[in-house]
């Protein structure tokens, strides 16, 4: 429960982020100074920034009480830098995921506060819209479509990063040990008490998505195998269907060959094509198997998810 003058994280991570990094300064700082009740801190992730981002926000830390900032050693990726972000938000009543960009508004950082203080323990930013166009936003759709389907613990259509938890939900979040980390799936698996707030996914305020499309589709692929064992299972399922399609074929040649008694065989295309499509279907397997044997391999490695090369601002 908030305490009497609550404190609120701010986490965000950032890579390469000149070009947004002093709009959203502004706009955060207007955000606070119209809300003196809470007092605020924002936790930046330099996730091994290679352009002028670490010099801004180490100038931030300077300048303004209550900014932090995490440098990792290297570029991590958006997952690991949130959870340096939240790891080091976990002296706050509540904490705030945004991304740096400002296609998450930062004007909505009241709305998110007024759900928790109303009694929501995670609080999703739901997109009532989106602006990304073409095989993006296609790609996205196509996952939650799916992603929905395939797991027990589907994340709410429309919602990603941006969000509010609350300490308790930032503890269980840090206490996870696993290393591929898909935030919003996990979201919904330690529970609490939902919320939600509509809101308008944004235009990236200026340079490029530094999410390629190939870390989405990395992204999206650890969302479905953290969270569901289905690919697996519709392994068995297929071995089940070619095992009795090859069962029944099998009979039907030794029939044929029982009644006609023929010598000699036709039937290459026959045999070429079972040889490929069985193939085809080990190969795949073999595949799936090596996903799920892959993510437990880094696991068992027990890697640390990222690497603090220095802290600033924090006490
Ligand atoms: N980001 C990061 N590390 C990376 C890639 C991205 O910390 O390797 C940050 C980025 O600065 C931004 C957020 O993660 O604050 C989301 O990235 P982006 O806007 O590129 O992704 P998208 O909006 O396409 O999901
Ligand atoms: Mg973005």
């Amino acid at each position: 429960m908030p305490a009497s003058r609550p404190r609120i994280a701010v986490v965000i991570p950032v890579f390469n982020e000149e070009a947004v990094l002093p709009e959203l300064f502004r706009r955060l700082d207007a955000v606070f100074a119209a809300r003196p009740h809470e007092e605020w801190i924002t936790v930046f992730a330099n996730d091994g920034c290679r352009d002028g981002s670490g010099a801004l926000l180490t100038a931030r830390a300077a300048a303004v009480p209550g900014t932090r900032v995490i440098e990792l050693s290297r570029n991590f990726g958006h997952q690991s830098a949130l959870a340096a972000g939240l790891a080091d938000a976990a002296d706050a009543d509540a904490a705030i995921t945004m991304d740096a960009d400002m296609q998450d508004p930062p004007e909505l950082i009241p709305q998110l506060v007024d759900a928790w203080r109303g009694g929501a323990e995670v609080v999703l930013a739901v997109r009532r819209s989106r602006q990304e166009g073409g095989l993006r936003r296609a790609g996205f759709e196509a996952f939650h479509a799916l992603f929905g389907r395939l797991t027990d613990f589907p994340i709410e259509n429309n919602t990603g990063t941006f969000g509010l938890l609350d300490r308790a939900a930032v503890a269980a979040f840090n206490s996870l040990p696993e290393k591929h980390r898909f935030f919003p799936g996990l979201r919904a698996w330690v529970g609490f008490k939902p919320g939600e707030i509509l809101y308008d996914r944004q235009e990236r305020a200026a340079g490029q998505p530094a999410q390629t499309f190939r870390r989405l589709v990395r992204y999206a692929l650890d969302g479905v195998f953290s969270f569901s064992y289905l690919p697996l299972r519709l392994l068995t399922y297929s071995g089940v269907m070619v095992g009795l399609a090859g069962f029944v074929l099998g009979l039907y040649y030794v029939v044929k060959r029982l009644i006609h008694v023929e010598k000699a065989p036709t039937g290459f295309t026959t045999l070429a094509i079972l040889v490929l499509f069985l193939g085809g279907v080990q190969l795949i397997g073999i595949g799936v198997l090596g996903e799920y044997l892959g993510r437990v391999y880094d696991e068992v490695k027990r890697r640390p998810n990222y690497i603090v090369r220095r802290k600033t601002g924090c006490d």
